[in-house]
């Protein structure tokens, strides 16, 4: 069995010497196990978070053990009810040739509906989150320009199709000229931008003259930065991937967004005058607790109106304490 361990732990890119082939002997099956031989092992971004022991939503790949991945496979020895040798299977047996996995794991595949290896792509994984992000998070509708990062890969070629079927617009970031060329003339995307494009957002500005409704973020950085200059109002970002920053050592474009991601958090515009319909609710809240003492309110008052640029010049540094007023005159 050949196998490919993790060596040690990158630094910035990952390098060959992170990884060591070795060959070993294939283990006894036990009770309710299954032995696969690995026809396609699938390669996805987050393996880049596993290889380092910073603080993610899964555990690293130890040192010294096989790195981790998706697999579609064959099954060659089984001692599971449900799987005989022949049988098809999408499983998490990592990178080597031949594994040995609980029957639980593992889920069978029809050779005959579509070819095996679509699902570790576009029926799996990655075409789910393709689906997902984009019409539940991303709440596509009919008419809207939806732009997609990563557009000719695994997660951003399903987005911008399912975004094209829903009657979307949709627009395509990607690496290289070829790729635009094939997610417009191929996957029948309406406008491809190569994100080593010089000008970003007039790119963008161009091919979304209607505004960006729906941003399904791959990659995060200056994509993500650019996207939001042309933002609609009440768009929608489902933040799916950050992949301009696996490899950043500290991440180097402005805040690290992983934290939203991990937590499915939500960041959301606001704006006080939508509420003005509501003002009523409000007020009658705030008199009510401010009467029983449950509000407190503390005002920092600065006496004559020349000390307002100063004062002013203070609250951005943080020098006031409550609410700051200048007293222009006597009360
Ligand atoms: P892809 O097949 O799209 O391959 C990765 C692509 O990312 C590359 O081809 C490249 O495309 C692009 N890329 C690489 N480096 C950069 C960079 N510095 N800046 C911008 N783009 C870059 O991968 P997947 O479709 O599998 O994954 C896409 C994203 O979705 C990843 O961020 C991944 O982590 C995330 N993901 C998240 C999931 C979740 O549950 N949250 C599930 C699955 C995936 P190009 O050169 O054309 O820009």
């Amino acid at each position: 069995n050949q196998q490919i361990l993790l060596k040690s732990r990158p630094t910035g890119e990952p390098i060959e010497k992170d990884f060591a082939l070795v060959e070993t002997a294939i283990p006894e099956l036990g009770q309710g196990e299954v032995l696969n031989r690995t026809i396609y092992l699938s390669l996805d971004p987050y393996m880049r978070g596993r290889m380092s022991d910073r603080e993610s939503y899964a555990d690293p790949v130890e040192l010294g053990k096989v790195m981790v991945g998706s697999t579609v496979s064959q099954v060659v020895k089984s001692n599971h009810p449900l799987f005989s040798v022949g049988d098809f299977v999408l499983g998490y047996d990592g990178w080597q040739t031949y594994g040995i996995a609980k029957g639980e794991t593992l889920r069978k595949i029809d050779p005959n509906q579509v070819p095996i290896s679509y699902a570790l792509g576009i029926t799996g994984m990655p075409g789910m989150t393709a689906y997902f992000a984009l019409l539940d998070v991303g709440q596509a509708k009919p008419g809207e320009t939806v732009v997609v990062s990563a557009a000719s890969g695994a997660v951003g070629a399903v987005a911008g199709q399912i975004a094209k079927i829903k009657g979307c617009r949709a627009v395509g970031v990607v690496g290289t000229d070829e790729k635009c060329d094939y997610i417009v003339n191929e996957l029948g995307f309406d406008a491809c931008i190569n994100r080593k494009t010089k000008d970003l957002s007039s790119a963008l500005k161009a091919a979304c003259p209607n505004g960006i409704d729906v941003y399904v973020d791959n990659t995060a950085g200056p994509i993500l930065e650019a996207v939001l200059q042309h933002i609609n109002l009440g768009a929608r970002i489902p933040l799916v991937g950050l992949i301009s920053q696996y490899n950043a050592e500290n991440p180097s474009y402005g805040p690290n967004l992983m934290p939203l991601l991990v937590k499915r958090a939500l960041i959301k515009g606001f704006l006080v005058g939508d509420y003005q319909e509501r003002q009523a609710e409000f007020i009658n809240d705030v008199a009510q607790w401010l009467r029983a003492g449950k509000l407190k309110y503390k005002e920092d008052v600065v006496k004559g109106l020349e000390k307002a640029p100063q004062s002013f010049i203070g609250l951005l540094q943080g020098q006031n304490f409550g609410k700051l007023i200048i007293q222009v005159g006597d009360d």
